[in-house]
This record gives C-alpha cells, sequence and structure tokens, in this order.
C-alpha cells in the first residue's frame, strides 16, 4: 500500500519561497510507486489550502501555489484538509516549513491534536529549538560549551535602555551579536563593534520580537553536522560554511550564492569525535527526533562551541543537511523515506 504523505509547505514567513523550493524538491524526489502526495499550500496570508493529489511530478513551483475556492483558516480546516479521497486520512504529515508558525511547535501541536504522524520534531523540542535563549539555557544545563549570552525582553529594554547596553559591554564587550531569539536565516541579526552598533541592532532586532539574545562574537570556523533518528539518532560527516563576507547572513545564505559548503570538513578525528558526541547531547537534551542540523564554532585551538540546533534545516537538495547525508552514503530520496519511517516510528511508540 502506497503511503499517503501530506506536504505541508510555503507559510506566511520570510521563508515562504525557500519552503516553495523545498516542496518541489521532494515531490521530484518521491517514489510514486511507495508515496501519494497530498500537498497542502499555506500562502503567504496564512491561509491553508488543499491542492489535488499528484499523480506525477510537477514542472514548477508556480503549479503549487494553488489560488482557487477553499481558503481555509488553520482553525477551521483541521480534519478535511488532512484527508485523501474518500475521507481517509493521510498517513504522515511533512511540514517543510521554517521559522516561526512553521517549526516552533505550533504546526506540530496542530497534528499532535489531530493524532496524525509527522516528520520531525515534536512540540517541545521545536518551541525550545526556535527559542534562541531556551536552548541555550537548556544546553546549558546539559554542560555544553557555547558563548556567553544575554537576553532581554522588549519592555525591559524600553524601561533602561543604558543599563541594557553597559550589561551587555561588562558581561560580553565587543564584537557582539544581537539576535531576534525566534528566528532563522539570519533574519534580523547585527554584528556590533561599538556602542552605536549596538543600538541600531537592538532596535533592529526588536523589529521581528520581543526577546533578544546578545552573544559573545567568537572567531572560529562555523562546522556543522546533521542529526537523524529518535531515540538513537546518528551524525553525518561534518560540513563547513566559507562565508565570504563578515558572518554568514540572509543574503549569503540565499541570495548572493558565495558562501562556500566544503564537505567534509577538513578537522581531525578528535575535532569531529568533539562535534559528534556535543551534536548527539544537544539532540538528547532538547528531547528531539527524526532530524536537527547542529551548528559549531570551531575555534582555533580545536574547541568546539554549540550555537544552535535548527529543529527545520534548509532541506532543499542542495542546502547543508540533505549535503552533508548525501557524503555520509544516503541520497535525498532515500532520505527522506528515513524521515518518513521515523515519523511512523515516533507516532507508533506514542499510541
Ligand atoms: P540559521 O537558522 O539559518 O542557521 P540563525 O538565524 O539561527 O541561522 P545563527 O546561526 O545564530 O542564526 O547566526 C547566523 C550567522 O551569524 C552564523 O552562521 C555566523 O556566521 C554568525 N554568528 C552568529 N552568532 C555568532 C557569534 N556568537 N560569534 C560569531 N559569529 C556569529
Ligand atoms: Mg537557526
Ligand atoms: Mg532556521
Ligand atoms: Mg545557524
Amino acid at each position: 500500500m502506497k503511503t499517503k504523505l501530506g506536504l505541508l509547505y510555503g507559510g506566511k514567513s520570510a521563508e515562504h519561497q525557500v519552503s516553495l523550493q523545498t516542496a518541489l524538491a521532494v515531490i521530484r524526489a518521491l517514489d510514486l510507486e511507495k508515496f501519494e502526495i497530498h500537498p497542502i499550500y499555506i500562502n503567504t496570508e496564512g491561509k491553508w489550502i488543499k491542492g489535488p493529489q499528484l499523480s506525477e511530478p510537477v514542472e514548477n513551483v508556480k503549479s503549487l501555489e494553488f489560488s482557487a475556492g477553499n481558503q481555509l483558516s488553520p482553525l477551521s480546516l483541521a480534519p478535511a484538509l488532512f484527508q485523501a479521497e474518500k475521507q481517509e486520512t493521510l498517513d504522515v504529515i511533512f511540514p517543510l516549513l521554517h521559522g516561526p508558525n512553521g517549526e516552533d511547535g505550533t504546526v506540530q501541536g496542530l497534528l499532535e491534536l489531530l493524532n496524525l504522524p509527522y516528520v520531525g520534531n515534536g512540540v517541545l523540542a521545536s518551541a525550545a529549538g526556535m527559542d534562541k535563549v531556551m536552548m541555550k539555557n537548556v544546553f546549558a544545563q546539559a554542560g555544553l560549551a557555547q558563548v556567553n549570552y544575554v537576553a532581554f525582553i522588549k519592555s525591559e529594554w524600553e524601561k533602561a535602555k543604558a543599563e541594557a547596553y553597559s550589561k551587555v559591554e561588562t558581561e560580553l564587550g565587543y564584537p557582539c551579536f544581537v539576535k531576534p531569539a525566534n528566528l532563522g536565516s539570519s533574519v534580523g541579526i547585527s554584528k556590533c563593534t561599538n556602542r552605536a552598533e549596538l543600538e541600531a541592532a537592538f532596535a533592529e532586532a526588536f523589529q521581528f520580537d520581543r526577546k533578544v539574545i546578545i552573544e559573545e562574537g567568537v572567531v572560529a570556523r562555523e562546522i556543522e553536522v546533521a542529526v537523524l533518528g529518535n531515540d538513537e539518532p546518528e551524525c553525518s560527516v561534518a560540513g563547513e560554511i566559507v562565508p565570504k563576507k563578515d558572518f554568514y547572513d540572509y543574503k549569503a545564505k540565499y541570495e548572493s550564492g558565495d558562501t562556500a559548503l566544503i564537505i567534509p570538513a577538513d578537522i581531525t578525528d578528535e575535532e569531529y569525535a568533539q562535534l559528534n558526541e556535543m551534536a548527539i547531547k544537544a539532540f538528547k537534551a532538547l528531547d528531539c527526533s527524526g532530524l536537527v542540523r547542529a551548528d559549531f564554532f570551531l575555534t582555533k585551538d580545536g574547541k568546539a562551541l554549540i550555537n544552535e540546533v535548527n529543529t527545520m534545516p534548509g532541506f532543499t537538495p542542495f542546502s547543508m543537511f540533505p549535503l552533508l547525508w548525501k557524503h555520509t552514503g544516503l541520497e535525498y530520496p532515500q532520505l527522506i523515506e528515513r524521515l518518513v519511517s521515523l515519523a511512523k516510528e515516533r507516532h507508533a511508540e506514542k499510541q
């Protein structure tokens, strides 16, 4: 019997286009002997639109951007959206969504309520992984090495801006990185080397979130590891990101394309062992399932600091996560099948 796979993509976020590209790539990679594909598109207004079952691969993203008739809000939607023909419920949902309202546990909560198996992390891991402050607090508790950080909510900052800046200067110094707590793709992130930049960076980051995190800036290589599994997760080879600019910002990620990905990263066995151990520890500390991409800083003297995990990392065939698995021996179509099996296993264990 074919697996009825619901693909959830698009979304009301900065990463809408990326999500469409991912959906297209996943559809092309799926073996139609094994899968029935049921597209569910979330448009830029946040409306959910169920597309027709696809019996053959689609040509381009345009054919995935449905506009017709039934635009449902997430709350009125649920059962109908997740049904195949003849009112049968879909077998597994693959949320190909990044950022808030996709990667942060909200969609996962909806799928839990509907008792549907879904690919990737559950509510807790998704929510904790989306909030960089929560994530770092959990990592600290697990004894994982990381940079020093402080955090503020908007109202605290508004009441005492000068105190906030001097706390950053005394506890972290320059350079430091100011980030919205709940985002990805480097959106809203600034590197600061002085007070004026720090002030501008706070204002910028608070445009995106009511909470910001400020981190000590490190000079280090950026190495990433892909983790796959449920209770017994495994690590891929490591990959290195070499931004040609000051840091790996939004433009470098999606527009200019002049960032080099080096896979496998040229690191020692000891360094790899350290990253592998830390990635698994981080995965378990956040109670992850399915997949994460763990991002590290590797200092000159070979010390690894965990920067973050991404619970729904970039997933086009040219993204780091699938490339890391490809180099580890798992091709994109098999990676997708493995994630679907992991979703089914995790769901079966809960029943
Ligand atoms: P994504 O989820 O797309 O990986 P993100 O928005 O969660 O990105 P980070 O990975 O935290 O953001 O930071 C983006 C980039 O900024 C990093 O890849 C790195 O180049 C730089 N950077 C972030 N924090 C630091 C730091 N503390 N020291 C030095 N560089 C940093
Ligand atoms: Mg991130
Ligand atoms: Mg992200
Ligand atoms: Mg990152």
